[in-house]
């Protein structure tokens, strides 16, 4: 294939805190009838919209959303003693002060760009972050989150009560209840663990078998499928040898925390779904093409983040460190892999393993992308890796803003589309677009590399250059 057609996009989204698991009345967006264009009504869509929305209830399922796991008091133990806190930045020397004091005292950064870094920290270990920061910076802070608005904003992201035959009264009263709105469908009013997410996944191909297909990108640490669905439409009654099929791979979830990102892709893949024979546009799309959706790559991690600890971030793997668990998936792909900076710490957010592709998920994800490219048919041509927390649409590549990828334009474009996409049809929600090697920017000229972006240093170079390689290995 031509590089030129490959495209690779990080999209991150609002962060889980603050955000429903998905638009709202994400099954109720009217969507055009197509009349007799394709003919008599295939089997599925005899199924009354309300006759879906009663199986999509799941209620059997929603017993075991693993919520008996979390009540109030484990999250107001767990999280209550924890601050967000927003830097101001205003020079170089002042953002690699932070970025060293972060690194020392093993912070949980959730942003940091050109003009601010957002870290989670706990109260007590405050002052001696301040202790370490020059005096500019002393005070060039405010909270994002304090008290226990932190453990509230976890209470607020498990499924609420209104959508739920669970009791509310099992939570602790020292939270209040969420005040959040039973509007839209059920599934998309709120996250839903792994155990809700496999059996719909189950359902959506058994209800849809003219085009979903339920599949497994790999195998997890602990031993999971990584779940995914094939949404399109193949060419029948044609006795040629069909063409490459030109697939689209959409992924969330690769940090177990960031759940907005996991049910993002499950609406789309509904959206795709629910579209075919009905909107023009949806049905044109999933006949040219083939999407496969995998809204949990590290499912382990996505377990752990539901069971155990909300914020945990990376997979369940063991490292050297017998109390530091975990890989930085995204960090894990060989393509210039930055796994140096972070080997001697498996303790860091951002942990990319002793070696390129010690992840296993990642190193899994990527077996089965080159078996299907080198022996299924498949071309794949475009790539989009979803994750939370601030509003950004990211390109490649992020490893050296020096280097510019294959037709780089058509990636700022299609970049700059998504967000126009996005402020229109969400009413001026502002998404920026960049190159994710920006955020290195301020540091690039005086020769020191500093990645404390979680967010955006690791997923879209590797991930996604990895990827190409494929692409151009197969067209060479
Ligand atoms: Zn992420």
């Amino acid at each position: 294939m031509r590089q030129a057609a490959f495209t690779v996009l990080s999209l991150l989204l609002l962060g889980p805190s603050l955000i429903h698991a998905a638009p709202h009345d994400a099954a109720h967006h009217a969507s055009t009838q197509l009349g007799t264009a394709h003919g008599s009504p295939r089997p599925w869509r005899r199924l009354s919209d309300a006759i879906i929305r009663k199986i999509w209830r799941l209620p059997e399922h929603q017993k075991s959303l693993g919520r008996e796991h979390v009540t109030g008091d484990h999250i107001v133990a767990q999280y209550s003693e924890d601050v967000v806190l927003r830097f101001k930045i205003r020079t170089v020397e002042e953002a690699s002060a932070l970025a060293d004091a972060a690194d020392t005292l093993f912070l949980d950064v959730w942003e940091f760009n050109d003009d601010w870094a957002d870290l989670r920290i706990a109260k007590d270990v405050v002052p001696s972050l301040l202790g370490l920061l020059p005096p500019s910076l002393q005070k060039a802070h405010e909270p994002l989150m304090q008290d226990r608005e932190l453990a509230q904003a976890i209470f607020d992201s498990y499924p609420s009560p209104s959508t739920q035959s669970h009791e509310s009264d099992r939570f602790s009263p020292n939270l209040r209840p969420s005040h959040r709105t039973a509007k839209g469908h059920p599934f998309f009013q709120d996250y839903q663990p792994l155990s809700v997410i496999n059996p719909w996944m189950s359902l959506m191909s058994s209800m849809f078998t003219t085009h979903v297909r339920r599949i497994a990108v790999g195998k997890s640490y602990e031993g999971r499928d990584i779940p995914a669905l094939r949404v399109g439409v193949h060419p029948t009654n044609n006795d040629q040898p069909s063409e490459p099929r030109k697939t689209v791979i959409i992924t969330g979830g690769s940090h177990a925390r960031e759940w907005i990102s996991t049910s993002t892709v499950n609406y789309l893949a509904w959206s795709l779904i629910n579209g075919y024979g009905k909107d023009r546009e949806m049905t044109r799309l999933l006949e040219e093409f083939d999407f496969v959706l995998v809204p949990t790559l590290n499912p382990d991690g996505y377990m752990y983040s539901w069971e155990t600890d909300r914020l945990w971030r990376k997979n369940r793997q063991p490292t050297s460190l017998r109390f530091c668990r975990g890989v930085d998936l995204d960090r894990s792909y060989p393509y210039k892999w930055n796994g140096d900076s972070t080997r001697s710490n498996p303790c860091s957010e951002s942990f990319a393993g002793d070696a390129p592709f010690d992840g296993v998920e990642a190193q899994r994800f990527a077996e089965w992308a080159r078996n299907e490219t080198e022996s299924n048919n498949v071309e794949i041509v475009g790539f989009l890796d979803l994750h939370s927390y601030s509003q950004q649409i990211l390109y490649p590549y992020s490893y050296s803003c020096d280097e510019e990828p294959p037709a780089i334009e058509d990636l700022e474009e299609l970049a700059l589309g998504l967000a126009k996409a996005i402020r229109v049809s969400r009413k001026g929600h502002a998404y920026k677009v960049t190159s994710a090697c920006e955020g290195n920017v301020a540091f690039a000229n005086k020769k020191k590399t500093i990645l404390p972006r979680i967010e955006s240093s690791g997923h879209t170079c590797q991930q996604a250059s990895w990827l190409a390689q494929l692409s151009s290995a197969r067209s060479a």
